[in-house]
């Protein structure tokens, strides 16, 4: 255990990677998957489960969490870790970009942005300052900027002057942050799809100084190609000794794309929420456990997975409780969904180490073109 933050780069193959960012609350094998747990919950999931699939750092939200129960209320309760019983590492977002995508009413100006809740119609505001306190009372590890990310696609002029108030709004939130050993602040790199503007933001970033940095603005409807061209330079701009974190991604291809151009951490409520709506991701494609050709199949979901969804669980009876809309569905089909990008996240560490990252990539493309096994 160590009393500060700190990111240890390990091996690297091509431009992927792999390191340990230690904190306080444990150490961050990376590349890393952080399950989303929106209102203090990895939905379905007992946090002991989500550590069982491999998770080391879970993500929270600053805006859910804000907004109920309240960052107060949290901070009285002995903060998020003791109040969702996580020990571990926690990052939170910044709220920025729910505040865009979920309240109603906004007002933003260079301040920061006036909302009232999707919950309530209440009223709120964010700001560089208020977003800092807000992730400080929750007691989170790793802290996020407070910024703005426009939807793409969006002109020009557009994203440069989003880029650069994202920028000032960083000093901000690097000055109100302060100086926390043991928590990390992580910029956000900005700048839509264009390299110029990209660079501009990663200079000005590094400027300032952070103890890791995100790619944000992407997987904003811009489209896989255009975000792994962008993610062909946007890493590149970034400190090679610090954690690059993609936010908000993605597909288990999105993940080995991004991982294979130098990303380090990523998030995304994909696995979770997909596996609620019996969406399964395997070894040879995606599965839809509601099709009826599953209610009589005794055959695991995934061969190879070690949840307990596919070691203790048939086909058939997965397909029936998701039929049947028991709880229990949610629970197993989450379970499987989180393991598997985790196994993906470790197939890669792996891979990495033994610099052999290109075979364990074609490997995995190729299993997931196989497509599901055949019916029986
Ligand atoms: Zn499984």
């Amino acid at each position: 255990m160590t009393n500060t933050f700190s990111f240890d780069l390990q091996n690297t193959d091509g431009k992927a990677r792999t390191g340990v960012i230690h904190t306080p609350r444990g150490d961050i094998r990376t590349p890393a998957f952080m399950p989303v747990g929106t209102a203090a919950t990895v939905k379905a999931m007992m946090p002991e489960s989500v550590r069982e699939t491999g998770a080391d750092i879970l993500l929270g939200n600053t805006y859910h969490l804000m907004l109920r129960p309240g960052a107060e209320r949290i901070a009285n309760l002995g903060g998020l870790h003791r109040f969702m019983n996580w020990d571990r590492p926690i990052l939170t977002d910044s709220g920025g970009f729910q505040v865009m995508s979920l309240s109603e009413l906004r007002k933003l100006t260079e301040k920061g942005v006036t909302f009232r809740s999707h919950i309530d119609g209440s009223k709120h505001f964010l700001s560089p300052e208020t977003s800092m306190e807000i992730q400080r009372l929750l007691g989170s590890d790793i802290v996020m900027c407070f910024d703005e990310c426009p939807a793409l696609p969006a002109d020009r002029t557009r994203l440069e002057e989003s880029m650069r108030m994202s920028m000032r709004w960083a000093e901000r939130s690097r000055e109100a942050f302060g100086d926390r050993p043991g928590h990390a602040l992580f910029g956000i790199q900005q700048g839509g799809l264009e390299e110029d503007l990209r660079a501009e933001s990663a200079e000005a970033l590094q400027n300032i100084g952070f103890d890791g940095y995100a790619v944000g603005g992407l997987a904003v409807g811009e489209g896989q190609q255009a975000m792994f061209d962008c993610l062909d330079f946007a890493p590149d701009q970034l400190p090679v000794d610090k954690p690059r974190y993609l936010m908000g991604v993605g597909k288990p291809d999105d993940i080995v794309g991004a991982v294979k151009r130098g990303i380090d951490m990523m998030d995304c409520v994909l696995p979770s929420r997909s596996g609620r709506t019996g969406q399964l991701f395997t070894r040879q494609g995606v599965v839809n456990i509601k099709n009826a050709r599953h209610a009589d199949d005794p055959r695991p979901l995934d061969e190879a997975c070690r949840c307990p969804a596919c070691r203790n669980y048939s086909r058939a009876y997965l397909h029936h409780v998701f039929r049947a809309q028991e709880m229990i569905s949610g629970m197993l089909l989450t379970w499987h969904n989180l393991t598997y990008f985790q196994d993906i996240m470790q197939g890669m560490r792996d891979a990495i180490a033994a610099g052999t990252f290109a075979e364990w990539e074609a490997a995995f493309h190729a299993g997931r073109a196989q497509g599901d096994i055949e019916p029986l």
